[in-house]
């Protein structure tokens, strides 16, 4: 699954020609730079992989959303309804703006439930924000027909799913603002970096400023003759990393191809399993096959299974979200609670407080069953039949003790 994978000398070539200038700074330093702009080429780069017509690098995908949320002018007291299966990121940005995160509930694609999403509305809602958790996609048809009726902005958070697509279209590049992450553990990545992508020019320029202290960029080769029209911040990208970056984006269709093949491999093997189903994906073809996610008749078979996985060291790779802290809301309690260092808005607090006493059931009972396996890009045939069969003989085993002890 990670790009870094597939690291080779083309990384080095390009962080070399970086250092042959000295020039970290994507702005300024004209001369010196000697034609080498590592940003600006890897923001066309992208936007002509994924099909939008801008795209602003920034430093994370945190900072990637937190800018995206700016542009689109939701901060105080608004509301921002994102799924309670995503990662913590998600709500740190909507925090960040001054706005409010409400949680709901996913369905069986393991993103947003519409009907869940249409439950949540309230006057102060302003955005929605679909997570496209683990390769896939949430059902963005759903979603921008909420959208449309009720005048809100979609924000795509698609920083798991570089390279998924739906019905044609990569996602991302579908709602008002999307954004991707290159942290070290994505599809493609720069060690550290994000981006926002938009096709709305309007949006991109207040991007481009905003993780810049907001400067124009108009002072041409004089960064101090830049105007400053709003307030901004550092979130910029460096040289370097958008270098890795740039060996790295021209190898994403390598690894969508490998993702590919070897999740339908081991998607066969599992599908022997009566008692195994799969994960629902509004567009099939768009999977981008970063996970291949998976889900156990019961939360009690399931957990046997992991144990078991664990027991025979073959737990690498597999993931619970239910027990896992940075991915499900049953273990944020730091977000529950409201522990922030700064002090929150009166509205942030209450609605984080009364988290605490919100249920979640219809997501529990999709998450308490679900294990996602990383589709590796360098397993063999014989590694990835290996890996496949020893699962199956894990879940056989714990479907017969059980079944024993019934
Ligand atoms: C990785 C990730 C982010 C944040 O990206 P960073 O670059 O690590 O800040 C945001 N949302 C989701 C769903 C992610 O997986």
């Amino acid at each position: 699954m990670p790009g870094f994978e597939l690291f080779g000398e083309e990384e080095k070539k390009q962080v070399n020609e970086v250092m042959e200038t000295g020039i970290l700074m994507r702005y300024g330093f004209d001369g010196p730079r000697k034609g080498v702009w590592k940003s600006k080429e890897l923001e066309q780069a992208l936007c002509d992989q994924f099909g939008c017509r801008y795209a602003q690098l920034t430093s994370s995908g945190t900072s990637a959303l937190t800018t995206a949320m700016a542009a689109l002018g939701i901060g105080y007291g608004d509301e921002v309804i994102m799924p309670s299966f995503t990662f913590v990121a998600s709500f740190e940005a909507v925090l960040s703006v001054g706005a409010v995160p409400v949680l709901v509930d996913i369905d069986e694609t393991l993103t947003l439930s519409p009907i869940a999403v249409r439950a949540a509305i309230t006057d102060k809602t302003k955005c929605v924000m679909p997570v496209h958790m683990c390769g896939s996609m949430a059902d963005l048809d759903a979603l921008q027909q909420i959208c449309k009726e009720h005048n809100l902005t979609l924000l795509e958070d698609a920083c798991q799913s570089i390279g998924a697509s739906y019905k044609g279209k990569m996602v991302g590049t579908i709602g008002a603002a999307g954004t991707f992450s290159f942290d070290f553990v994505k599809t493609m990545t720069c060690g550290e970096g994000g981006v926002v992508m938009t096709n709305d020019k309007d949006i991109y320029t207040k991007c481009d400023g905003y993780t810049d202290h907001g400067h124009d960029h108009l002072g041409g080769a004089d960064r101090g003759a830049d105007q400053h029209p709003f307030l901004g911040y550092n979130y910029r990208i460096s040289e370097l990393h958008a270098a890795i970056g740039l060996a790295q984006v021209k190898k994403v269709g390598k690894v969508l191809e490998i993702q590919k093949k070897n999740h339908s491999q081991l998607k066969e093997i599992l599908s022997q399993l009566a008692e195994v189903s799969f994960r629902v994906i509004p567009d099939p073809e768009g999977d981008s096959c970063t996970f291949l996610s998976w889900f156990l008749p019961t939360e009690e078979i399931t957990r046997a299974v992991v144990a078991e996985l664990k027991a025979q060291n073959i737990l690498a790779g597999n993931f619970y979200w239910y027990d896992n802290n940075w991915h499900y809301i049953r273990k944020w309690d730091h977000l529950k609670n409201a522990v922030a260092l700064h002090r929150l808005s009166d509205p942030q607090k209450d609605a984080l407080l009364a988290l605490e006493k919100k249920t979640f059931a219809p997501s529990d009972a999709i998450m308490s069953r679900c294990i996602s396996t990383a589709i590796g890009l360098l397993w063999t045939e014989e590694q990835l039949k290996q890996k496949g069969e020893k699962m199956v003989e894990v879940v056989k085993g714990v479907l017969n003790k059980m079944k024993a002890t019934a």
